[in-house]
C-alpha cells in the first residue's frame, strides 16, 4: 500500500543510540521478517561518541560475536517524511535464540512483567523538552529568542517546524497533543499522549527520532541533550506515569486519604525516593546530564515529592481519579526511554513490595540548602550511588548494571582527559 522499498531495522543500545540496518523490502519479507538480521554484539560497548570499552560484554577476547535482532512487528510503522521507507524495532537474541538480558528493550520487558505478575498495567508518557539551532561556523544560534515560557514569539518559521512535527508524529501514531515555547531561547516542548507498557518507551525513541531528521531536513539541528547553553534552562523528558488493573480502575486513586492517593501510589513514590541516587544514574547518563540539575531552573536538585510542586524530584499533578498519574522530573532529555522507564518503575517497585512509606511532602524551597538531600551532582557521583545501591542489579540484572556502569566511567575518563575553554580562560593568564 505504501510502496516500501527499504526498511529500518533498529535497536537501542546501552548508550542511547540508536543502531539500524537498512534492509531491502524482499529480503525483509522473505527472511528478516522470521529469522531476524544479524548485528555485531560490539554495538553495545559503544559509549556516547562511539568510542569502544572493550571490556564490555567479553571484549575482544569475546570477539564481539553476532546477535539477532528479530522485529517485533507491533512497532511496525511507516516513515511518513522519507520516501518508501518503514521502520521497526528488534529485540536482540543470541546465536541459539536465547534472549540477550542486557539490552535496554529486554531490561524493561523484564521490569514489567514483574508489573504484569501483580495485575498492574502500567500507562505512561515521556514529556521531551527540546532546542533547536541553527548552525553557523560551530556557532550555535537559538531558532528564536525569548527565555520566556509560553511566548507567543513570532518567528514565522516555529509555525511551519511545529506543524511539520506534529503532522508527522500523528502520521506514526506518536499522539502529539500540545506544542509550545518553553524557558529558554530556541526550547521547544511537544507533549504526546500516553501509552501502555513497553510502547511508552518505543513512541519516546520514535518521536526523538522523528523530531531530529525532520528538523535535519531544514538545515537546523534539533537537539535532546540536557543542557546545551550555560545560564539557561536545560530540556528535561519528564516521565508521567499511572497504573490500572485488569477492569480499568486508576490504581493510584484512593479515598482514604485527603489527598486522593492510594497506597499503592505512596509507596510507589516512595520506593523512587529511597533509590533517588542510584536512579539519578540510570535516568542521567551523560556528563552534561548534570548541568541541568541546577537550583532554580525548575529541574530537580532534592529527593523530594510534592502536589503540584515544580521544583521537587516527583510533582504530583492536579488530575484525580481515573487520571491521578505521578511525575518523575529526574530525567533530562538525553535519556535512554527504555532504561529510565524500566529503572523508576523498579525503584517504585520496592516501595510497592514493601510498603514503603513516603516521607512528608515538600513545601517551598526544595533546594539543598532547604533541609533536602541533594542528589548526585556529577555523572561518576552518580555511577558511585548506583554501584552501592545493589537492589537495581537484582531487578534490572547484573550483566546489564555493570556494563552500564562501565561504559558510563569510560565516559566520564574520556571527560577528564579533555581541557576546556572554561579551564583556559579562567587560569591561562591569571595562574
Ligand atoms: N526545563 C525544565 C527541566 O529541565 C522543566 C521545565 C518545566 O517544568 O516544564 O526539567
Ligand atoms: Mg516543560
Ligand atoms: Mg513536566
Amino acid at each position: 500500500e505504501n510502496r516500501i522499498k527499504t526498511v529500518i531495522v533498529c535497536v537501542n543500545d546501552n548508550s542511547n543510540i540508536n543502531r539500524s540496518r537498512f534492509v531491502s523490502v524482499e529480503h525483509f519479507m522473505s527472511s528478516v521478517v522470521n529469522s531476524g538480521i544479524g548485528l555485531s554484539s560490539a554495538v553495545f560497548a559503544f559509549d556516547t561518541k562511539g568510542e569502544l570499552n572493550d571490556k564490555v560484554g567479553g571484549g575482544y577476547k569475546g570477539g564481539f560475536p553476532s546477535c539477532v535482532v528479530k522485529p517485533d512487528l507491533s512497532t511496525f510503522s511507516i516513515v511518513p517524511y522519507l520516501p518508501n521507507t518503514a521502520r521497526v524495532i528488534g529485540d536482540v537474541y543470541d546465536s541459539f535464540g536465547n534472549l540477550i538480558e542486557y539490552t535496554p528493550r529486554n531490561v524493561l520487558k523484564k521490569v514489567i512483567s514483574l508489573y504484569k505478575k501483580e495485575g498492574i498495567t502500567i500507562r505512561g508518557a515521556f514529556e521531551y523538552e527540546f532546542f533547536i539551532f541553527e548552525k553557523n561556523n560551530d556557532l550555535l544560534k537559538p531558532i528564536y529568542n525569548s527565555i520566556q515560557c509560553y511566548s507567543e514569539v513570532h518567528e514565522p518559521v516555529l509555525i511551519d517546524i511545529i506543524q511539520d512535527i506534529m503532522n508527522n508524529l500523528s502520521a506514526i501514531g506518536a499522539g502529539p497533543e500540545i506544542a509550545n515555547t518553553e524557558y529558554a531561547s530556541g526550547q521547544l516542548e511537544i507533549t504526546n499522549s500516553p501509552f501502555y507498557g513497553v510502547e511508552i518507551a518505543d513512541m519516546a525513541s520514535y518521536y526523538k527520532m522523528t523530531i531530529k531528521e525532520i528538523v535535519k531536513n531544514k538545515n537546523l539541528i534539533a537537539t535532546f541533550m540536557a543542557k546545551p547553553k550555560a545560564r539557561q534552562n536545560g530540556s528535561g523528558a519528564h516521565l508521567h506515569i499511572s497504573f490500572y488493573d485488569e477492569d480499568g480502575n486508576n490504581l493510584f486513586s484512593g479515598n482514604n486519604f485527603p489527598d486522593g492517593l492510594s497506597d499503592m501510589c505512596h509507596h510507589f513514590i516512595a520506593g523512587q525516593l529511597k533509590h533517588a541516587n542510584g536512579l539519578c544514574g540510570l535516568v542521567n547518563p551523560t556528563v552534561n546530564s548534570y548541568k541541568r540539575l541546577e537550583e532554580y531552573r525548575f529541574a530537580p536538585t532534592s529527593i523530594s515529592w510534592g502536589y503540584e510542586h515544580r521544583g521537587a524530584m516527583i510533582r504530583v499533578p492536579f488530575a484525580r481519579n481515573q487520571n491521578t498519574r505521578i511525575e518523575n522530573k529526574l530525567p533530562g532529555s538525553d535519556t535512554n526511554p527504555y532504561i529510565t522507564l524500566a529503572a523508576v518503575l523498579a525503584a517504585g517497585l520496592d516501595g510497592i513490595k514493601n510498603k514503603i512509606q513516603s516521607p512528608n511532602s515538600c513545601n517551598g524551597d526544595t533546594t539543598y540548602e532547604n533541609y533536602y538531600e541533594r542528589f548526585p551532582t556529577t555523572l561518576i557521583d552518580a555511577i558511585s550511588q548506583l554501584k552501592k545501591d545493589t537492589y537495581f542489579k537484582n531487578i534490572m540484572g547484573e550483566e546489564f548494571i555493570n556494563q552500564y556502569i562501565l561504559l558510563r566511567e569510560y565516559e566520564w575518563n574520556r571527560y577528564m582527559k579533555h581541557v576546556s575553554d572554561w579551564e583556559i580562560s579562567e587560569y591561562l593568564e591569571q595562574i
